[in-house]
Protein backbone atom coordinates (compact mmCIF):
# COMPACT_ATOMS: atom_id res chain seq x y z
CA UNK A 1 0.00 0.00 0.00
CA UNK A 2 1.41 3.30 -0.70
CA UNK A 3 0.41 6.29 1.97
CA UNK A 4 0.80 9.98 1.54
CA UNK A 5 1.30 11.94 4.80
CA UNK A 6 0.59 15.83 4.27
CA UNK A 7 2.85 17.12 7.67
CA UNK A 8 5.63 15.55 8.88
CA UNK A 9 5.47 17.14 12.38
CA UNK A 10 4.77 14.97 15.60
CA UNK A 11 1.86 13.16 14.55
CA UNK A 12 3.21 13.07 10.78
CA UNK A 13 6.30 11.45 11.70
CA UNK A 14 5.17 9.29 14.85
CA UNK A 15 2.75 8.00 11.66
CA UNK A 16 5.33 7.39 8.89
CA UNK A 17 7.64 5.19 11.73
CA UNK A 18 4.33 3.39 12.77
CA UNK A 19 3.60 2.48 9.17
CA UNK A 20 7.12 1.42 8.66
CA UNK A 21 7.74 -0.58 11.46
CA UNK A 22 4.40 -2.22 11.03
CA UNK A 23 4.89 -3.16 7.68
CA UNK A 24 1.50 -1.70 6.99
CA UNK A 25 2.82 0.49 3.81
CA UNK A 26 4.96 -0.60 1.52
CA UNK A 27 5.59 3.15 0.36
CA UNK A 28 5.44 6.33 2.37
CA UNK A 29 5.69 10.05 0.80
CA UNK A 30 6.49 12.86 3.56
CA UNK A 31 4.93 16.13 2.14
CA UNK A 32 5.46 19.66 4.64
CA UNK A 33 6.14 22.89 3.50
CA UNK A 34 8.84 22.80 5.78
CA UNK A 35 10.80 20.84 3.20
CA UNK A 36 13.90 20.48 5.19
CA UNK A 37 11.93 18.86 8.17
CA UNK A 38 10.38 16.45 5.86
CA UNK A 39 13.84 15.19 4.73
CA UNK A 40 15.22 15.01 7.76
CA UNK A 41 12.07 12.56 8.94
CA UNK A 42 11.79 10.66 5.82
CA UNK A 43 15.53 9.74 6.30
CA UNK A 44 15.52 8.98 10.22
CA UNK A 45 13.02 6.81 9.28
CA UNK A 46 14.43 5.23 6.46
CA UNK A 47 17.62 4.00 8.81
CA UNK A 48 15.41 1.85 10.81
CA UNK A 49 14.62 -0.51 7.29
CA UNK A 50 16.51 -3.11 7.99
CA UNK A 51 14.78 -3.61 11.53
CA UNK A 52 11.44 -2.88 9.63
CA UNK A 53 9.54 -4.98 6.86
CA UNK A 54 10.95 -3.93 3.38
CA UNK A 55 9.10 -0.37 2.75
CA UNK A 56 10.34 2.72 1.28
CA UNK A 57 9.82 6.35 2.56
CA UNK A 58 11.21 9.57 0.89
CA UNK A 59 10.00 13.28 1.45
CA UNK A 60 8.24 14.90 -1.73
CA UNK A 61 5.81 16.66 -3.89
CA UNK A 62 2.37 16.37 -4.60
CA UNK A 63 2.84 14.53 -7.57
CA UNK A 64 4.38 11.87 -5.55
CA UNK A 65 1.14 10.82 -4.35
CA UNK A 66 -0.23 9.75 -7.13
CA UNK A 67 -1.39 6.28 -6.98
CA UNK A 68 -1.71 6.46 -3.11
CA UNK A 69 -4.91 4.77 -1.50
CA UNK A 70 -4.21 6.55 1.09
CA UNK A 71 -3.53 10.55 1.81
CA UNK A 72 -3.46 11.05 5.51
CA UNK A 73 -3.46 15.40 6.57
CA UNK A 74 -1.68 16.34 9.79
CA UNK A 75 -0.42 19.21 8.53
CA UNK A 76 -2.19 22.36 10.86
CA UNK A 77 -1.66 23.98 14.29
CA UNK A 78 -1.67 22.15 16.93
CA UNK A 79 -3.16 22.77 20.04
CA UNK A 80 -0.86 24.97 23.16
CA UNK A 81 -1.04 24.32 26.93
CA UNK A 82 -4.63 25.74 27.88
CA UNK A 83 -5.95 25.31 23.97
CA UNK A 84 -8.84 23.60 22.90
CA UNK A 85 -9.32 21.53 19.47
CA UNK A 86 -11.86 23.77 18.45
CA UNK A 87 -9.38 27.08 19.23
CA UNK A 88 -7.24 25.81 16.08
CA UNK A 89 -10.42 25.97 13.86
CA UNK A 90 -9.84 29.26 11.61
CA UNK A 91 -6.20 28.40 11.14
CA UNK A 92 -6.42 25.04 10.00
CA UNK A 93 -9.44 25.54 7.39
CA UNK A 94 -6.73 27.93 5.84
CA UNK A 95 -4.77 25.33 5.31
CA UNK A 96 -6.85 22.90 4.67
CA UNK A 97 -7.82 25.23 1.51
CA UNK A 98 -4.32 25.39 0.51
CA UNK A 99 -3.94 21.68 0.75
CA UNK A 100 -6.73 19.54 -0.40
CA UNK A 101 -7.23 20.70 -3.89
CA UNK A 102 -3.41 19.86 -4.39
CA UNK A 103 -4.06 16.68 -3.04
CA UNK A 104 -7.09 15.85 -5.27
CA UNK A 105 -5.64 17.10 -8.23
CA UNK A 106 -2.49 14.41 -7.64
CA UNK A 107 -4.65 11.60 -6.27
CA UNK A 108 -7.89 11.34 -7.62
CA UNK A 109 -9.16 8.27 -6.19
CA UNK A 110 -7.21 8.23 -2.82
CA UNK A 111 -9.05 8.20 0.49
CA UNK A 112 -8.73 11.33 2.86
CA UNK A 113 -7.37 10.61 6.00
CA UNK A 114 -8.29 13.62 8.11
CA UNK A 115 -6.29 14.19 11.70
CA UNK A 116 -5.59 17.82 11.92
CA UNK A 117 -7.52 18.80 14.75
CA UNK A 118 -10.53 19.87 15.22
CA UNK A 119 -11.07 16.41 13.82
CA UNK A 120 -14.01 16.05 12.50
CA UNK A 121 -14.78 19.85 11.56
CA UNK A 122 -11.76 19.28 9.55
CA UNK A 123 -13.50 16.00 7.83
CA UNK A 124 -16.50 18.19 6.90
CA UNK A 125 -13.90 20.65 5.54
CA UNK A 126 -12.21 18.39 3.43
CA UNK A 127 -15.25 16.66 2.46
CA UNK A 128 -16.65 20.25 0.75
CA UNK A 129 -13.01 20.90 -0.40
CA UNK A 130 -12.45 17.52 -1.85
CA UNK A 131 -16.01 16.59 -3.56
CA UNK A 132 -15.23 13.28 -2.38
CA UNK A 133 -18.07 10.84 -1.94
CA UNK A 134 -18.50 10.54 1.59
CA UNK A 135 -16.62 6.97 2.11
CA UNK A 136 -13.47 8.18 1.08
CA UNK A 137 -13.31 11.21 3.45
CA UNK A 138 -12.53 9.62 6.91
CA UNK A 139 -11.40 11.18 10.32
CA UNK A 140 -9.51 9.26 12.85
CA UNK A 141 -12.15 10.68 14.78
CA UNK A 142 -12.59 8.89 18.08
CA UNK A 143 -10.65 5.95 17.58
CA UNK A 144 -7.76 7.26 19.72
CA UNK A 145 -9.98 8.25 22.39
CA UNK A 146 -11.51 4.45 21.77
CA UNK A 147 -8.02 2.92 22.47
CA UNK A 148 -7.57 4.97 25.72
CA UNK A 149 -11.13 4.21 27.28
CA UNK A 150 -9.91 0.71 26.38
CA UNK A 151 -6.56 0.79 27.64
CA UNK A 152 -8.06 1.87 30.92
CA UNK A 153 -10.68 -0.29 31.30
CA UNK A 154 -8.02 -3.61 30.44
CA UNK A 155 -6.13 -2.02 32.93
CA UNK A 156 -9.06 -1.92 35.55
CA UNK A 157 -10.84 -5.25 34.91
CA UNK A 158 -7.11 -7.05 34.14
CA UNK A 159 -7.08 -8.01 31.00
CA UNK A 160 -6.03 -7.09 27.65
CA UNK A 161 -7.49 -3.92 26.43
CA UNK A 162 -7.56 -5.90 23.03
CA UNK A 163 -10.53 -7.90 24.95
CA UNK A 164 -12.45 -4.74 25.43
CA UNK A 165 -14.96 -3.96 22.75
CA UNK A 166 -16.18 -0.70 24.06
CA UNK A 167 -16.50 2.78 22.39
CA UNK A 168 -15.83 6.53 22.44
CA UNK A 169 -18.46 8.37 20.02
CA UNK A 170 -19.23 11.76 19.51
CA UNK A 171 -16.86 14.34 19.13
CA UNK A 172 -12.90 13.80 18.90
CA UNK A 173 -12.92 16.61 21.97
CA UNK A 174 -14.50 17.77 24.85
CA UNK A 175 -18.21 16.73 24.10
CA UNK A 176 -16.81 12.96 23.33
CA UNK A 177 -19.10 10.21 24.53
CA UNK A 178 -18.09 7.29 26.20
CA UNK A 179 -20.55 4.57 25.81
CA UNK A 180 -20.56 2.46 28.93
CA UNK A 181 -24.01 0.56 28.12
CA UNK A 182 -23.07 -1.73 25.99
CA UNK A 183 -18.90 -2.26 26.14
CA UNK A 184 -17.89 -5.61 26.93
CA UNK A 185 -15.04 -7.67 28.18
CA UNK A 186 -15.25 -10.94 26.12
CA UNK A 187 -19.21 -11.62 26.40
CA UNK A 188 -19.73 -10.14 29.58
CA UNK A 189 -21.11 -6.71 29.45
CA UNK A 190 -18.44 -4.43 31.47
CA UNK A 191 -20.20 -3.73 34.09
CA UNK A 192 -21.11 -7.39 34.77
CA UNK A 193 -17.64 -7.88 34.84
CA UNK A 194 -16.13 -5.40 37.23
CA UNK A 195 -19.07 -6.88 39.43
CA UNK A 196 -17.95 -10.45 38.61
CA UNK A 197 -14.42 -9.73 40.05
CA UNK A 198 -15.78 -7.58 42.89
CA UNK A 199 -14.27 -4.41 41.66
CA UNK A 200 -17.51 -2.34 41.07
CA UNK A 201 -16.98 0.54 38.97
CA UNK A 202 -18.63 3.33 41.24
CA UNK A 203 -19.13 6.97 40.49
CA UNK A 204 -16.28 7.83 41.55
CA UNK A 205 -14.40 4.74 39.39
CA UNK A 206 -16.30 5.96 36.42
CA UNK A 207 -16.03 9.90 36.97
CA UNK A 208 -12.07 8.93 37.11
CA UNK A 209 -11.43 7.07 34.28
CA UNK A 210 -14.05 9.35 32.19
CA UNK A 211 -11.41 12.14 33.00
CA UNK A 212 -8.49 10.02 32.05
CA UNK A 213 -9.91 9.51 28.44
CA UNK A 214 -11.63 12.83 28.17
CA UNK A 215 -8.97 15.12 28.89
CA UNK A 216 -5.75 12.95 27.87
CA UNK A 217 -4.39 14.90 25.54
CA UNK A 218 -4.78 17.96 28.15
CA UNK A 219 -2.19 16.09 30.14
CA UNK A 220 -0.08 15.33 27.63
CA UNK A 221 0.50 18.33 25.95
CA UNK A 222 1.47 19.76 29.34
CA UNK A 223 3.54 17.38 30.29
CA UNK A 224 5.64 17.34 26.42
CA UNK A 225 3.84 19.57 24.21
CA UNK A 226 1.96 17.26 21.85
CA UNK A 227 0.58 13.92 21.31
CA UNK A 228 1.76 11.74 18.70
CA UNK A 229 2.13 7.79 19.67
CA UNK A 230 -1.40 7.20 20.31
CA UNK A 231 -2.46 9.13 17.30
CA UNK A 232 0.09 6.75 15.04
CA UNK A 233 -1.30 3.96 16.46
CA UNK A 234 -4.84 4.61 15.72
CA UNK A 235 -3.78 6.08 12.22
CA UNK A 236 -1.88 2.96 10.93
CA UNK A 237 -4.33 1.07 12.68
CA UNK A 238 -6.75 2.71 10.01
CA UNK A 239 -4.77 2.41 7.35
CA UNK A 240 -4.70 -1.66 8.21
CA UNK A 241 -7.93 -2.15 7.55
CA UNK A 242 -8.54 -0.02 4.03
CA UNK A 243 -4.55 -2.39 2.61
CA UNK A 244 -6.31 -5.95 3.93
CA UNK A 245 -9.96 -4.72 3.21
CA UNK A 246 -10.64 -6.01 6.47
CA UNK A 247 -13.92 -4.93 7.00
CA UNK A 248 -12.92 -4.13 10.59
CA UNK A 249 -15.33 -1.81 12.77
CA UNK A 250 -13.38 1.48 14.00
CA UNK A 251 -14.89 4.28 15.55
CA UNK A 252 -14.02 6.57 12.50
CA UNK A 253 -15.61 9.90 12.07
CA UNK A 254 -17.61 10.63 8.94
CA UNK A 255 -20.74 12.31 7.35
CA UNK A 256 -23.79 11.27 8.77
CA UNK A 257 -27.25 12.11 7.35
CA UNK A 258 -28.83 11.94 10.83
CA UNK A 259 -27.53 11.80 14.51
CA UNK A 260 -30.03 11.71 17.17
CA UNK A 261 -32.15 14.69 14.99
CA UNK A 262 -29.22 16.33 14.40
CA UNK A 263 -28.97 16.54 9.90
CA UNK A 264 -25.18 16.56 8.45
CA UNK A 265 -23.11 16.06 10.78
CA UNK A 266 -19.35 14.51 11.02
CA UNK A 267 -19.09 12.73 13.81
CA UNK A 268 -17.52 8.76 14.86
CA UNK A 269 -19.63 6.48 14.87
CA UNK A 270 -18.83 2.58 14.96
CA UNK A 271 -17.96 1.96 11.19
CA UNK A 272 -17.20 -1.30 8.54
CA UNK A 273 -13.94 0.24 7.15
CA UNK A 274 -12.17 -1.69 4.00
CA UNK A 275 -10.53 -1.10 0.50
CA UNK A 276 -13.53 1.38 -0.55
CA UNK A 277 -13.19 3.29 2.75
CA UNK A 278 -16.39 3.34 4.95
CA UNK A 279 -18.14 -0.04 3.84
CA UNK A 280 -21.31 1.38 6.15
CA UNK A 281 -21.99 2.32 9.80
CA UNK A 282 -23.90 0.83 12.56
CA UNK A 283 -25.76 2.96 14.62
CA UNK A 284 -25.69 1.43 18.30
CA UNK A 285 -28.77 1.08 20.85
CA UNK A 286 -27.43 3.87 23.54
CA UNK A 287 -29.02 4.42 27.31
CA UNK A 288 -31.17 7.80 27.41
CA UNK A 289 -28.34 9.74 29.01
CA UNK A 290 -25.96 8.59 26.27
CA UNK A 291 -28.40 9.27 23.49
CA UNK A 292 -28.48 12.87 25.35
CA UNK A 293 -25.21 13.23 25.50
CA UNK A 294 -24.50 11.78 21.83
CA UNK A 295 -26.92 14.83 20.64
CA UNK A 296 -25.25 17.75 22.56
CA UNK A 297 -22.28 16.37 20.87
CA UNK A 298 -23.37 16.38 17.18
CA UNK A 299 -25.36 19.91 18.08
CA UNK A 300 -21.76 21.20 18.87
CA UNK A 301 -20.21 20.42 16.32
CA UNK A 302 -23.29 21.15 13.84
CA UNK A 303 -22.57 24.48 15.22
CA UNK A 304 -18.71 24.96 14.46
CA UNK A 305 -19.24 23.24 11.00
CA UNK A 306 -21.56 26.15 9.86
CA UNK A 307 -18.94 28.24 11.53
CA UNK A 308 -16.13 26.71 8.96
CA UNK A 309 -18.45 26.48 5.83
CA UNK A 310 -18.79 30.42 6.16
CA UNK A 311 -15.17 30.99 6.29
CA UNK A 312 -15.25 28.59 3.37
CA UNK A 313 -17.43 30.46 1.37
CA UNK A 314 -16.17 34.22 2.35
CA UNK A 315 -12.87 32.75 1.67
CA UNK A 316 -13.41 31.99 -1.50
CA UNK A 317 -15.47 34.99 -2.71
CA UNK A 318 -12.30 37.11 -1.44
P1 LIG B 1 3.32 19.87 14.25
O1 LIG B 1 3.38 21.35 14.39
O2 LIG B 1 4.38 19.05 14.89
O3 LIG B 1 3.27 19.49 12.70
C1 LIG B 1 2.45 20.13 11.79
C2 LIG B 1 3.21 20.18 10.48
O4 LIG B 1 2.34 20.71 9.47
C3 LIG B 1 4.45 21.10 10.53
O5 LIG B 1 5.62 20.34 10.21
C4 LIG B 1 4.15 22.17 9.49
O6 LIG B 1 5.31 22.61 8.79
C5 LIG B 1 3.17 21.45 8.57
N1 LIG B 1 2.34 22.35 7.77
C6 LIG B 1 1.66 23.45 8.19
N2 LIG B 1 1.03 24.02 7.14
C7 LIG B 1 1.30 23.25 6.06
C8 LIG B 1 0.91 23.32 4.68
N3 LIG B 1 0.11 24.30 4.22
N4 LIG B 1 1.38 22.37 3.84
C9 LIG B 1 2.18 21.38 4.30
N5 LIG B 1 2.59 21.28 5.58
C10 LIG B 1 2.14 22.20 6.46
O7 LIG B 1 1.87 19.43 14.79
P2 LIG B 1 1.44 17.95 15.23
O8 LIG B 1 1.68 17.80 16.68
O9 LIG B 1 2.03 16.98 14.27
O10 LIG B 1 -0.15 18.05 15.05
C11 LIG B 1 -0.71 18.13 13.75
C12 LIG B 1 -2.23 18.23 13.84
O11 LIG B 1 -2.75 16.99 14.32
C13 LIG B 1 -2.73 19.30 14.82
O12 LIG B 1 -3.89 19.92 14.30
C14 LIG B 1 -3.07 18.49 16.06
O13 LIG B 1 -4.01 19.15 16.89
C15 LIG B 1 -3.62 17.25 15.41
N6 LIG B 1 -3.70 16.05 16.26
C16 LIG B 1 -4.81 15.29 16.13
C17 LIG B 1 -4.96 14.16 16.87
C18 LIG B 1 -6.22 13.34 16.70
O14 LIG B 1 -6.49 12.41 17.46
N7 LIG B 1 -7.05 13.65 15.71
C19 LIG B 1 -3.96 13.77 17.79
C20 LIG B 1 -2.83 14.56 17.90
C21 LIG B 1 -2.71 15.71 17.13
Amino acid sequence: MKVGIIGAGSVGSATAFALVMRGIARKVVLIDSNEKRAQAEAMDIAHSSPFAVASKIKAGTYQDLAGAEVVIITAGANQKPGETRIDLLGRNVKIFEDIIPKVVEAAPNTILLITANPADIMTEVALKLSGFPKERVIGSGTVLDTSRFRTLLGYYLGVSPKSIHANVLGEHGDSEVLIWSNGDAGTVQIEKFAEMIGKPFTPEVKAHIDDCVRNAAYQIIEGKGATFYGIAGALSRICQAISTNEYAILTVCSHHDDVEGIKDVCLSLPTVIGKRGIHSVIYPRFSESEARDLKFSAEKIKQYSEEAMAQLSSDKQN
